[in-house]
């Protein structure tokens, strides 16, 4: 993929992702393909997730330091608490103080990466940012120092669609929804998705606003806009996936590059000149790969995988639901519950008071787990189906591994994604906005050996093939992702 050119000093490229894990994993892929094409990389990671990804061996990842001797890790604070929920609790506030507190540390930081020529590392000086989207002030700042910035969205173009229609959904009177509106009634306000958008599917700052004034509705709005001043919009999706929500995008913001799903991209281009053999994701919460032993041990598509990612914070009550739905479904499960996905409380408590014989269902078919390898799990043949709540990543690594999904949304742009699931693609069944043991056993049943699940099953196979053509040479994410770099190369002279 290089193509040095002794002329032109190569780019060196600073990315700033929002300090979660979802956005932090495709920025990380994203630097590894830059690295590949020749670029250095500076990726800006806050201090509390650099300590994090230490102590859980970052080492090991082929992005780490002594493999890729191009990428290089620095950090700022996020000046937030060392206990502060640095999940959807504290999403807000983790936002403020970037802006508030992060930004000047960030563009002192710039400053002095700019000013060094050639440094001891070999690092020459800052000639791009890539920053993520939902952070305008660091494309701002990144701007005001004089270097040209790129926002990367790490959600689907679906979404951002629907964030730069807010204004018009506002006009037409749609959102914010009045009193009593039946939530399956169609929306008309999103040029290209008509003919499937309700207004349950809407992100759910558009369903919780009570006015327009709506800080996280005018937050998401602003964001969205800002990125039409920006140099470039970078999305991880597939012209296969979204084709009509980009087209629609671009008529915007005509530098926008659809080039995901990044992971199986990266996988595709490392398998390919065999760069790095070992292939483990870097995670912010210790791995437990026990799990993939017990997946071993279980027959061909006989387990369901349920994870509500890395930021949802659950209720007790939820819990439970789940807890006795899964047991009642009869069918297996591997769980992943996270040390912070209850408030306040250990998921542990509410195993000791379930009656026995939900304990002994949970031994003798499931396995729980706080963290697992997701990629690596969705690939294992025992999996066969997956109960998500639907955030864009995993949404991707479900596809890309041709596992059908059971969709349970929980915030911001995972309804429209789940819709998409649903009714789009059809490579799974929506199940959002309930929440009671009868229906979620129901559907698990459903998604597993339902009517419907041989057809969904064969669906999610061939749209598996069709996106991961889409990464490898000739496939337009591949081609997309050549534009970019071009493009980069043309913002850095
Ligand atoms: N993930 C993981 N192990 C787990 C659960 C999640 O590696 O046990 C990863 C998953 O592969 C995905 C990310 O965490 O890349 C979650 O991102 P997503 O966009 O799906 O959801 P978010 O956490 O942002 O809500």
């Amino acid at each position: 993929m290089e193509t040095p050119d002794s002329t032109v000093p190569p780019p060196h490229v600073l990315i700033f992702p929002f300090p979660v894990q979802g956005h932090m994993n495709c920025m990380l892929y994203l630097s590894e393909m830059l690295v590949y094409s020749g670029f250095h990389i500076t990726l800006l990671l806050t201090d509390h997730n650099l300590s994090l990804l230490r102590s859980n061996n970052i080492n090991s990842h082929p992005p780490s330091l002594p493999d890729m001797p191009r990428l290089r890790l620095m950090s700022i604070p996020d000046c937030l608490p060392a206990d502060h929920p640095r999940n959807l609790d504290g999403w807000v506030e983790l936002m403020d103080s970037l802006e508030k507190n992060a930004r000047p540390l960030y563009k002192s930081l710039l400053l002095d990466l700019c000013k060094k020529d050639v440094g001891a590392d070999g690092f020459p000086s800052v000639t791009c940012v890539i920053a993520d989207g939902i952070l305008p002030f660091m494309i701002d700042a990144s701007e005001e120092v004089g270097v040209p910035a790129i926002a990367f969205r790490t959600v689907s173009a679906s979404s951002v669609w629907i964030y730069y229609c807010i204004p018009q959904l506002i006009k037409s009177g749609e959102v914010p929804f009045r009193d009593g509106v039946d939530w399956d009634e169609p929306i008309d306000s999103v040029p290209g998705m008509e003919s499937f958008l309700r207004r349950r599917d809407l992100p759910s700052p558009c369903r919780l606003a009570k006015n327009t004034e709506d800080k996280v509705l005018q937050l998401l709005a602003t964001c969205t806009a800002h990125s039409e001043r920006t140099r470039g919009l970078i999305l991880n999706t597939s012209e296969t996936l979204e084709s009509i929500s980009l087209e629609e995008i671009r008529s915007h913001m005509p530098t926008t590059y659809a080039i995901g799903p990044l992971h199986e991209m990266v996988r595709a281009y490392r398998s390919q000149d065999d760069v790095c053999a070992n292939d483990k994701s870097v995670s912010l919460w210790h791995q437990d790969c026990t799990c993939m032993t017990w997946l071993d041990q279980q027959p061909h598509q006989s387990v369901i995988y349920v994870s509500y990612g890395s930021v949802a914070v659950m209720t007790r009550e939820s819990l439970i639901e789940f807890w006795i739905a899964l047991v009642n479904s009869g069918e297996r499960f591997l769980w992943v519950v996270r040390s912070d996905l209850l408030r306040g409380e250990e998921w542990t408590n509410i195993r000791d008071s379930l009656p026995l014989e939900v304990r002994k269902g949970t031994e003798e078919r499931g396995c729980i787990v706080s963290w697992v390898p997701q990629v690596e799990v969705l690939a294992h043949p025992a999996v066969g189906c997956f109960l998500t709540h639907s955030g864009w990543n995993s949404t991707l690594e479900s596809i890309v591994g041709g596992v059908p999904m059971l969709c349970w949304p929980f915030a911001v742009d995972q309804q429209i994604n789940s819709r998409l699931v649903g009714e789009v693609w059809q490579i799974g069944l929506d199940m959002k906005d309930v929440c009671d043991r009868t229906t979620i056993e129901r559907m698990v049943r459903a998604a597993m050996n339902g009517e419907t699940a041989g057809e969904i099953r064969k669906n999610a196979h061939e749209l598996a093939k069709m996106v991961k053509n889409s990464v490898v040479e000739g496939g337009s994410s591949s081609e997309n992702f050549q534009r970019l770099i071009e493009y980069i190369k043309s913002l850095c002279k």
